[in-house]
């Protein structure tokens, strides 16, 4: 048995999992919340020997798991960094310097790795970047039309994210279906906390929904998303917002959670049915965006086979498909409620089979593509 240990790591909060690339079986799998909380454990180390002592106390000892590396996931590989690759010095030097660029996710990514590669120093850690899968995206896509120089000289372009989950799920879709990736035009909807989708013609992506930075695209759980970048500029100039200030209501108290005070769609729903008008223009506006970039996606591609629904919100919410999918038969859009009302798991068709277009419903599997490309890497 060979095994890949993946990690994820963000600011309060360590993700694992023990799997097997060749079977895809995992193991094992948990998360140790609240680093640095009163309460909680210190620090990062402290989390992840809290890790260790969880996966050996349901017998899974690291010695006789059959490690064959750690992998793990980094969000922003900036211009040069995005093929899956062993961890060494210069690379964790180059990571500092792309902090900037995520703020929020990469501090805790190399914190992560720093202190993995102290307890495990015997095994090959390996890099696994979200933005990996959309390096090559056409250049009318990944840039911004912004003063050229600037965007040079800052790195500014859209490099996207989820990117493990989009090209994950359109494989799947393919294998599901049966036919060659090079052959579908796919659209992917990855909607879970973040959310994104993505356009992808023959296996190659060729646009998506977020840019610089994780915030771009469709409305989030607690993200906003697109918005007009002169309501920064006011909010700065005129309200006296900070930019750390906006930053943080951008990333945290906007979204479905900005307008309705609820981030888990569930809760949003009950909310609705007894009659909150926030929560039902929270989701108003989650379903108006998710339908605007549905449909440029279907111009992009011009002939769509795929659309997948995929994440916490995307696999489990049959309301927020139907509305997202809804009096688009004139595009070739049929979809069969009662499928997709089925409370089934696991990769399922909810389109009708005469539907042109194909809806499907497919779990991802982040902690099992990153164990993969892991395995790829190292040999
Ligand atoms: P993820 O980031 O993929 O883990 O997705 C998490 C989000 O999925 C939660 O915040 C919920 O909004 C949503 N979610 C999870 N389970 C369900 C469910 N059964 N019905 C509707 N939404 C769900």
């Amino acid at each position: 048995m060979t095994t890949v240990l993946v990690l994820n790591c963000g600011s309060s909060s360590l993700k694992y999992a023990v799997v097997e690339p060749d079977s895809g079986r995992q193991l094992a799998d948990g998360i140790v919340e609240r680093i640095g909380d009163d309460g909680g454990v210190p620090d990062h180390e402290a989390a992840l020997r809290t890790a260790f002592d969880e996966l050996a106390r349901a017998g899974h000892h690291l010695e006789t798991l059959g490690l064959l590396a750690v992998g793990h996931r980094v969000v922003h590989g900036g211009p040069d960094l995005y093929q899956p690759t062993v961890v060494d010095d210069d690379m964790i030097e180059t990571l500092k310097t792309l902090s900037p660029l995520a703020p929020l996710h990469n501090p805790p990514a190399i914190t992560g790795i720093e202190v993995a590669r102290e307890l495990l120093p015997d095994l090959p850690h390996v890099a696994v970047f979200d933005t990996a899968f959309f390096h090559d995206l056409p250049d009318s896509a990944s840039a911004y039309a912004i003063d050229r120089d600037v965007a040079a000289q800052w790195h500014i372009r859209r490099y996207g994210f989820h990117g493990t989950s989009h090209q994950f799920v359109s494989q799947q879709a393919a294998e599901f279906l049966g036919t060659p990736l090079a052959s579908l035009n796919q659209i992917v909807l990855h909607l879970g906390n973040g959310a994104s989708a993505s356009a992808i013609a023959g296996g190659r992506p060729i646009d998506t929904s977020m840019g610089l930075t994780p915030m771009e695209g469709l409305v989030m759980g607690t993200r906003s998303g697109d918005v007009d970048p002169g309501v920064l500029v006011y909010l700065w100039r005129r309200a006296g917002m900070s930019m750390e200030d906006i930053e943080t209501m951008l990333n945290k108290r906007s979204g479905v959670r900005g307008l309705g005070g609820q981030i888990d769609f569930r809760e949003l729903h009950r909310m609705i049915d007894a009659g909150d008008d926030d929560a039902r223009l929270a989701y108003d506006v989650y379903v108006h965006r998710l339908r605007k970039y549905i449909g440029g996606y279907l111009a992009l591609l011009g002939n769509t086979d795929v659309i997948t629904f995929t994440a916490g919100v995307g696999e489990n919410d049959a309301l927020v498909r139907r509305d997202a999918l809804s009096g688009l038969a004139p595009l070739g859009i049929e979809l069969d409620e009662h499928l997709n009302d089925s409370p089934a798991r696991g990769a399922r068709r909810i389109s009708f089979e005469t539907s042109p277009i194909t809806v499907l419903v497919i779990p991802t599997d982040e902690e099992l593509a990153i164990a993969r490309a892991c395995a790829e890497v190292v040999g």
